[in-house]
């Protein structure tokens, strides 16, 4: 294919979850939308198992139900989460965070990252003014005045009158267009897997910064033959991460069970391992002259506070709202003061949160004496202080859900 199809409103790069979520929220208004991914189709009909349980707030569960993907989700992969502790060092102080409301009130969800795409897909393919260009690759762009063009790698060019790109943390696009990136390279990765294990855990999430080595165990649904499941987060050198990915089975349930202490009796591997490097990354810009970055291509998080995809969710309804204004009054879509809208809302959103996350996930690894001192410190004041607590747990459940519109997303 080398030819020029010119009658797009929007051209989106990456049929992520981002990607997706955009184009579902673009269609629904009536736009003509292309969705560039270089992966081949099956990989969004069926996408597989990725080793992501994904913990969605309050907000984003609405998003997406708005978006038509919530009740594409089987009932019984989504996950109640109604506590998350927080231990450290030894693992002697918890921090426990839970909401003060109803009983049985839920902090949040956890959902399989393959599920949640496959919904988003089956959503977006329903509707007839998305089209799908995969196996594509976007390799350029240029913007004139009321529009802008984007080549894929085998010649052909897409013009819109706004290109969106939701191509990873990494972002190709991103560079091309010129706009730069901060990047801070945690020097670790993590390695995620499902684990079968002995006893309960009662639908609470553990963070557990050891030294040395970070843990986390999310809690899933059990099935029959295996009642008690669990999502491991495990965070260490890469070189140890990928001895770990290596180890037969029972070996890695001996040594999992080893560094957990057995606080949740035996353990046994049940998934795929699947590592993933540790990189947060924050565009210095999210848009540019008829361009605009969504997902992980904005603001790629460290994933110890669970907020990558909800902001990603959450950005896109944002500049899906300020579209849905412009359509309103037959305005522009790719408007420079539209777009410069879209990322002060974004930024404020996101920015804080995020120097907060990479703080705590330095601190919490710094096994120096006097960043233990302080992390032991910080843990105390937070068990302590309600005030603090609500305030992370509200965060932890974002229960409210910008509103879309023309006046009223920031
Ligand atoms: C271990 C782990 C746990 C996580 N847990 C949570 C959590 O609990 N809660 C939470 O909110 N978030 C979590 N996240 C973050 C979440 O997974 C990401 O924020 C989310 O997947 C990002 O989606 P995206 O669509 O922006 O990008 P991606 O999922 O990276 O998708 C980008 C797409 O763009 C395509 N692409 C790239 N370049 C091009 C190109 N040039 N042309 C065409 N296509 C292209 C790629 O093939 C890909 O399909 C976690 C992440 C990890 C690694």
């Amino acid at each position: 294919m080398s030819e020029t199809i010119t009658d797009f409103d929007v051209v989106i790069i990456g049929a992520g979850p981002a990607g997706l979520s955009l184009a579902g929220s673009l269609a629904a208004q009536g736009l003509a939308i292309a969705l560039v991914e270089r992966l081949p189709g099956a990989s969004l009909t069926a996408p597989e198992f990725d080793g992501r349980e994904i913990a969605l707030t309050h907000s984003s569960v609405d998003i997406l139900r708005g978006l038509g993907a919530w009740e594409r989700i089987p009932q019984d992969v989504i996950a109640p989460l109604r506590e998350a502790r927080v231990l450290d060092g030894a693992g002697g102080h918890a921090l426990s965070l839970s909401p003060s409301g109803d009983a049985g009130e839920r902090l949040g969800h956890l959902v399989p990252n393959f599920h949640i795409r496959r919904a988003l897909h089956d959503a977006v393919q329903s509707r007839p003014n998305i089209r799908l260009f995969t196996e594509s690759t976007a390799t350029g762009m240029t913007a004139a005045s009321g529009h802008a063009t984007l080549t894929l790698a085998d010649g052909a060019r897409l013009t819109a009158r706004l290109v969106v790109a939701a191509d990873t943390r990494f972002s190709e696009m991103r560079r091309r267009v010129g706009i730069g990136a901060a990047m801070h390279d945690f020097g670790a990765s993590m390695l995620v897997c499902r684990m079968a294990h002995e006893e309960p855990h009662h639908e609470v999430a553990t963070e557990w910064f050891g030294y040395g080595q970070t843990i986390a165990m999310l809690p899933l649904n059990g099935v029959a033959e295996m009642p008690h499941l669990s999502s491991l987060v495990l965070t260490l050198p890469a070189r140890e991460i990928e001895r770990l990915r290596t180890l037969d089975d029972a070996a890695f349930g001996a040594e999992i069970t080893r560094r957990y202490q057995g606080r949740l009796g035996p353990m046994r591997p049940v998934s795929s391992r699947h590592v993933y490097p540790l990189v947060a990354v924050y565009a210095q810009r999210f848009v540019a002259p008829r361009f605009a970055l969504v997902g992980d291509a904005a603001v790629g998080m460290h994933p110890v506070t669970a907020h990558g995809f909800n902001y990603g969710l959450r950005g896109q309804h944002v500049l899906a709202g300020l579209i849905a204004g412009a359509v309103a009054n037959k305005g522009d879509i790719g408007a420079p003061a539209l777009l410069q809208r879209y990322e002060r809302a974004h930024r404020l959103a996101t920015r804080p949160f995020y120097l907060a996350t990479n703080a705590t996930a330095r601190l919490y690894t710094d096994d120096s004496l006097p960043a233990r001192v302080l992390r032991d410190v910080v843990l105390r004041i937070g068990a302590r202080l309600p005030p603090v607590r609500h305030m992370m747990v509200a965060k932890l459940m974002e229960k409210t859900t910008p509103s879309i519109g023309p006046s009223r997303v920031v």
